[in-house]
């Protein structure tokens, strides 16, 4: 199966008006015009997918959370299906932002499933918060894989995204260091591995993104060097024409 690579721009809580979201999606529509290889996704916050929509159906849309029932007294949830009615998808899952709020591995599954049972593609998140020298934060990812994807069969596995997120990378984490694509590609590597042991060949199928203040500057090394199939970019998302820098680099 060939992977079709894909940039994903994780908008988090910005912008602060609608008027500020539809400038950002068109820009950023504008010139990706010609992109034809590569998959552009932007996820925005939920009350802006319907507006941004209609402006381009080039860049598809995203959401960066959801609730694993369907419908109910869940007082400010946002369920898949309600999503995926709207038009939206993908979903990111388990984004460490979520994570540091009191996401847990059980409640990421829950969202993992919930999310293919209704067609929606999950951008499933994963990273360790620091690297130390006993290699403990292999074993912090693999319990992550292992418990983000219970009951997920072989079928399905390769319809999950995963993104490879080292916390300590990420541009809002305090003292934050660089990633290089080395880290990439160990830890890319580490979860093929993974998930070749729990899926079989089908892993293979799966495509394994990096995110981590990725930029114009690094972002060829991610995906060359650093073997990713995508890139998940937050900050550098929020500027139309940083972000289609990236897209360029991937799309050549
Ligand atoms: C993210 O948090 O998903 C992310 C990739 O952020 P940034 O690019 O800003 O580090």
């Amino acid at each position: 199966m060939i992977k079709t690579k894909i940039v994903i721009g994780n908008w988090k809580m910005n912008p602060l008006t609608p008027k500020e979201a539809e400038k950002l999606f068109s820009g950023v529509a504008k010139l990706v015009s010609k992109i034809k290889k590569i998959e552009v996704v932007a996820c925005p916050p939920a009350l802006y997918i319907d507006k941004l929509k209609k402006i381009s159906r080039k860049i598809s849309l995203g959401a960066q959370n959801m609730f694993w029932e369907e419908s109910g007294a869940y007082t400010g949830e946002i369920s898949g299906e309600m999503l995926y009615n709207l038009g939206v998808k993908y979903v990111i899952l388990g984004h460490s932002e979520r994570r540091a709020l009191g996401e847990t591995n059980l409640e990421v599954n829950k969202k993992v499933r919930a999310a293919l049972g209704v067609g929606l593609i999950p951008i499933f998140c994963l990273g360790e918060k620091e690297r130390d020298e006993n290699h403990e934060y292999l074993n912090f990812i693999k319990k992550q894989i292992e418990e983000g994807l219970v009951s997920i069969s072989k079928d399905s596995i390769s319809k999950i995204i995963i993104a490879y997120e080292p916390v300590w990378a990420i541009s809002s984490t305090l003292n934050r260091k660089n990633a290089t694509p080395d880290d990439s590609r160990e830890m890319i590597v580490f979860i093929r591995k993974i998930l070749s042991d729990k899926f079989g060949k089908n892993a293979l199928d799966v495509r394994i993104i990096y995110g981590g203040s990725v930029s114009s500057k690094d972002a060829l090394g991610f995906l060359q060097e650093g073997g990713a199939d995508g890139l998940l970019v937050g900050k550098n998302s929020l500027d139309a024409k940083k972000f289609v820098e990236i897209i360029n680099i991937c799309e050549a």
